[in-house]
């Protein structure tokens, strides 16, 4: 069994919400920030997705896919940076499950911590990605 701390390694370097998950450039209009708890800074309330960001849809090993916010300059090189972009999605939800998990959260990160990215299958640009949302 995957053991899901060790995975997120020592630096608990966590992505935000709406923000590229390797740079932490904002991707989208932020309403809204956090001004208390665990999450104290991060954005809360999203607008719309802003020009530039990318949504990169991984391949996981176990078939699966997952969508990550990247960056225009992040997008692209998020291949090179897997191990990295990685350990910061452990460590968000080794950060989720220490501050507000329940008990379903303990499976999921077994599930994710065992199933790493593969590589990259496609990029769209966040508006693409929601542009039936967008009016
Ligand atoms: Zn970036």
């Amino acid at each position: 069994m995957p053991d899901v701390y060790r995975a997120a390694g020592k630096d608990m370097n966590i992505r935000k919400t709406g923000c590229c998950v390797n740079c932490d450039a904002e991707l989208y209009e932020i309403r809204q920030v956090q001004t208390k708890g665990p999450y104290a800074g991060h954005p809360s309330r999203l607008g719309a997705p802003l020009d530039g960001g990318l949504a990169v849809t991984f391949l996981l090993m176990d078939g699966t896919l997952c969508d990550l916010s990247l960056c225009a300059e992040c997008g692209p090189a998020a291949e090179g940076n897997l191990p990295r972009i990685w350990r910061k999605v452990m460590n968000s939800m080794v950060y989720e499950q220490k501050h507000t998990g329940e008990g379903d959260y303990k499976q999921l990160n077994l599930t994710l911590a065992a199933n790493p990215p593969l590589g990259m299958l496609y990029t769209r640009t966040l508006k693409d990605k929601w542009r039936d949302r967008l009016v």
